[in-house]
């Protein structure tokens, strides 16, 4: 949080809660801080606490997220929403409706500032940090709306890079295992490759599953796509993951845009299983679609199909992602760059927008990338 900033509802410690309710009596802290985290309610919501107290905490407990829109896809199985914060900085997150699961994709940064130059979020730059309060929020919110289903998984794949925002995200990572009840090997924290970030992970006390965003596997290749691998390139990060995996036991993936021409030929498969095979990573394949920055085509289905099938015969598992919600842009950070439909009590009633162009996705690290 910058000093400018006012702490939103998540963003208050336990005792900052305790503070806050000085004069009442010890229980009402374990009733409001419950109320907030296990049931998701606004202070307004709060039944079993006196009006009066309702009243004074919805003043006190501002949220930090503003619905700006919503929009729907995949028969309704994807939402995305998409969030003001304070400032005027606007952020997304997706929720996914599996058969088996729900998923929802949390953003960490209001835009990027890792330059990838296939992706829409990193060709507009970092806006600014998010607060601890924020990214939890996102999952408050987005397992309230996936009532009556229980959200069971939860990504850093939205917006920005989670590791170039270590505190809050890894604070946020600790309020979500320890007082909204997600279990740390369901959670996902993906980075593009900032090796101290890994290696601060991987010292942590909550073993959470790691995502590499990998796209090349030889530095000239990845120098020219993801430019933070000149700062810590390929076998930095490998001993890395490496490390990372030894320490906490907990899933390796990498994360493989394929691009047509550029990352989808047998040399490429070679190169990555090289890297993958020895880590016992299991690999994502998801073909790119372009962006305003970076037109260049995605691998079409039959190469996707030939690139895992020729990993495969290396010894890598690799799955072809679904690209679920892509036909709402559902993928790393598109949704604060575009415009999407308004939310169904903003008076439109229409959750889902027909009127959405089919534009082309992110350069992505997909949003429904990782759990099986
Ligand atoms: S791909 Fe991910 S890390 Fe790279 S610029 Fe986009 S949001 Fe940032």
């Amino acid at each position: 949080m910058t000093p400018s900033q006012t702490p939103v509802r998540y963003d208050i410690s336990r005792s900052d809660l305790v503070a806050l309710l000085d004069g009442e009596p010890r229980y009402r802290v374990d009733q409001v801080w419950e109320g907030l985290h296990q049931r998701g309610l606004d202070p307004a919501e709060m039944t079993d606490l006196p009006k009066a107290l309702r009243a004074q905490l919805e003043d006190l407990l501002a949220p930090g997220l503003a619905l700006v829109a919503e929009s729907e896809s995949d028969a309704g199985g994807t939402v995305k929403s998409l969030w003001a914060l304070s400032g005027g900085s606007r952020v997304e997150t997706v929720l996914m409706r599996y058969r088996d699961r729900v998923t929802v994709c949390i953003s960490s940064q209001a835009g990027c500032g890792m330059g990838c130059v296939f992706c829409a979020t990193g060709q507009a730059g970092l806006t600014r940090q998010l607060t601890t309060g924020e990214i939890v929020e996102q999952v408050i919110r987005a397992r309230r709306r996936a009532e009556p289903r229980r959200l069971g998984n939860i990504v850093f794949m939205g917006m920005g890079e989670p590791l170039a925002n270590y505190a809050a995200v890894w604070a946020a990572v600790e309020r979500l295992h320890d007082d909204v009840g997600i279990s740390a090997r369901r959670i996902t924290v993906s980075t593009v490759g900032l090796v101290p970030g890994i290696r601060r992970l991987a010292a942590e006390r909550l073993p959470v599953n790691l995502a590499v965003s990998l796209h090349a596997a030889n530095d000239e290749l990845r120098d020219s796509l993801v430019p933070v691998n000149r700062r810590y390139p390929l076998a930095e990060l490998a001993a890395a993951c490496r490390d990372y995996h030894e320490a906490t036991g907990r899933r390796l993936s990498f994360e493989w845009a394929m691009i047509a021409r550029v990352n989808d030929r047998p040399s490429d498969a070679a190169e990555l299983a090289s890297i993958a095979k020895p880590l016992h990573a299991h690999v994502n394949l998801i073909p790119l679609n372009p962006t305003p920055g970076y037109a260049t085509s995605g691998t079409p289905a039959a190469g996707v199909r030939a690139f895992q099938e020729r990993l495969a015969g290396l010894g890598v598992n690799a799955t072809v992602r679904d690209n679920r919600g892509t036909d709402i842009d559902a993928a790393c950070g598109q949704l604060a760059a575009r415009s999407i439909a308004p939310p169904a009590d903003a008076g439109t009633g229409a959750a889902a927008d027909p009127a959405l162009p089919a534009d082309p996705a992110a350069g992505r690290r997909s949003a429904d990338l990782l759990l099986r």
